[in-house]
């Protein structure tokens, strides 16, 4: 009788610790739970601030790109567009000099060097710069229009792209083609992490250097760029970001203000089924408006002193037997 009553209390006794360790748990979860959300929203800004993320870094650029409108890109050699191209858009087209400036405080690279971003080159000869984008579909015309009228053609490639046509693309090379850097796979890169933006510049290097030869320029998908992708592609060992003034696309050439083009102006197409008709067409404006062509790295390497092809009055049409041929003025 005795044993049970004993028996009894220590059953109460360990049902009501139970109970209480069963009350007290829930309440250590909760507060734990409090504590990461109270920690976490305190460190969210400043993590937002050091990676770079789109509030303060646009923020930035987009108020002192009113410093460099449409209007004051006389001076081409940095200096935004309105331009979109078929499908480079300018995503970041207020970036300049001085936003890149006052945004270095928010990039993750701190104050890194960075490429400089060129939208023409001064008008200092009668040419202009031929650029075609991406590579999806190489095209053996533009070879032929190359090799007949010495055309200098430089191609932003993607390496995805390249790698479906090397062969070609080492012809194109040996046409004077130049190949230069267009990222692995074409995406937005303000969008990517630093990680991801670096492996889109840097790893086309290695590609590129055993397809062409090392790339010295550098394109920003869509046109997409801000201070960081300027320092990862310093990093990759090329020191310009090329942009544009004019898109040559569907047989309609459209310069950045509109107007006749210039001198210096680097025209943007892209590698599209019958970009050979496009490339013709563009060489019958050149023509008319005597304007030659150049390579944009020799004439960015070189300036003031590089070869020019001036284009004969007939070099819209197919190379053939009555199609004169170009003269080639200056160079070093
Ligand atoms: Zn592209």
């Amino acid at each position: 009788m005795r044993n049970k009553k004993y028996l009894i209390a220590i059953i109460i006794f360990v049902v009501v610790a139970i109970l209480l360790i069963g009350l007290s748990l829930p309440a250590n979860i909760f507060s734990f739970q409090a504590f990461k959300a109270s920690s976490a929203v305190g460190k969210s800004p400043k993590k937002a601030q050091k990676l770079g993320l789109p509030g303060a870094a646009n923020a930035a650029e987009s108020t002192s790109s009113t410093v460099a409108t449409a209007s004051t890109v006389s001076t081409v050699s940095t200096g935004p567009t309105a331009l979109a191209g078929e499908t480079e858009g300018n995503a970041n087209n207020g970036q300049n000099d001085k936003s890149t400036a006052s945004s270095l405080n928010v990039s993750p690279l701190g104050q890194a060097p960075a490429a400089n971003v060129i939208w023409a080159l001064p008008p200092t000869e009668r040419a202009v710069f031929i650029t075609i984008d991406d590579g999806w579909y190489p095209n053996s015309a533009v070879l032929q229009i190359m090799q007949h009228y010495h055309l200098p053609i430089t191609a932003f490639l993607i390496e995805q792209a390249a790698a479906e046509h090397p062969a070609y693309w080492r012809e194109f090379v040996r046409a004077g083609g130049d190949v230069e850097n267009h990222t692995f796979s074409h995406p937005n890169l303000t969008q990517s992490s630093l990680t991801g933006m670096e492996q889109q510049i840097k790893q086309p290097m290695a590609y590129f250097t055993a397809l062409a030869s090392r790339p010295v320029l550098f394109r920003p998908p869509y046109g997409d760029y801000n201070h960081t992708v300027c320092q990862v592609v310093y990093q990759a060992g090329i020191k310009h970001v090329i942009m544009w003034s004019a898109v040559m696309s569907n047989g309609v050439l459209k310069t950045y203000n509109d107007k006749q083009l210039q001198p210096g102006a680097i025209i943007l197409l892209h590698w599209v089924p019958g970009v050979d008709a496009e490339v013709q067409k563009l060489m019958t404006i050149l023509a008319t408006d005597h304007l030659g062509v150049a390579s944009l790295p020799v004439a960015i390497a070189h300036p003031g002193h590089f070869p020019v092809t001036m284009l004969p009055q007939n070099s819209g049409q197919k190379p053939g037997a009555t199609t004169s041929q170009p003269s080639i003025k200056g160079g070093a």
